[in-house]
């Protein structure tokens, strides 16, 4: 199982990487990597399990976070109306993204980074994600809130970008122009 010991913190290479497509259909040892991603995800948000292991409670997870150049993700996450999205995605894409922006009011953490770093991230309100499954069928998602924030947090990863990048330096609670809070709907 992965545990935090496999995450790739702050300062390796990879993180600053733009990672690689992987091959469709995905190979075994994809499929079961990416499984795990997901499974850690669900383990980190199980009270026990991630007391016992100490894992840090996580919604999204990047294969960059794992060393890994390879362009997949997982994302096991609750929006507003408490409806689970979750996704084990190869080769995501943002194809389109509404002119509206979101942000998460209290910021972004990552588990990479062992620090908080405080400051508005400005994201797209709206996005679509064009991916393929762990069965290599290809899908179509239509994200909106908080889902939205964590898988542009995670296709960031793929293209060796940190959320702390997008914050504003000189001024980081300034909210961006035409964009709402998405944890305020
Ligand atoms: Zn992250």
């Amino acid at each position: 199982m992965i545990t935090m010991d496999d995450i790739v913190r702050e300062g390796h290479p990879m993180l600053r990487t733009v990672t690689k497509e992987v091959p469709i259909p995905p190979a075994k040892e994809d499929q079961e990597t990416l499984k795990e991603m997901l499974q850690f995800l669900k383990n980190s948000q199980d009270e026990e399990i991630a007391e016992k292991y100490n894992l840090r409670p996580g919604v999204g997870l990047a294969a960059p976070q794992l060393g890994l150049d390879k362009r997949m993700l997982a994302i096991h996450v609750d929006d507003i109306k408490g409806k689970l999205h979750s996704y084990a995605l190869f080769n995501p894409k943002v194809v389109s993204h509404s002119v509206e922006g979101g942000y998460l009011s209290s910021g972004e953490g990552c588990l990479s980074v062992d620090r908080e770093v405080p400051g508005i991230v400005p994201r797209h309100a709206r996005v679509t994600v064009k991916a393929y499954d762990m069965d290599g069928n290809q899908v179509k998602l239509r994200l909106k809130g908080y889902p939205a924030i964590v898988i542009q947090h995670e296709i960031d990863h793929l293209n060796g970008v940190m959320f702390y990048d997008h914050i504003n330096e000189d001024n980081p609670f300034q909210p961006p122009e035409n964009a709402k809070p998405v944890d305020q709907e």
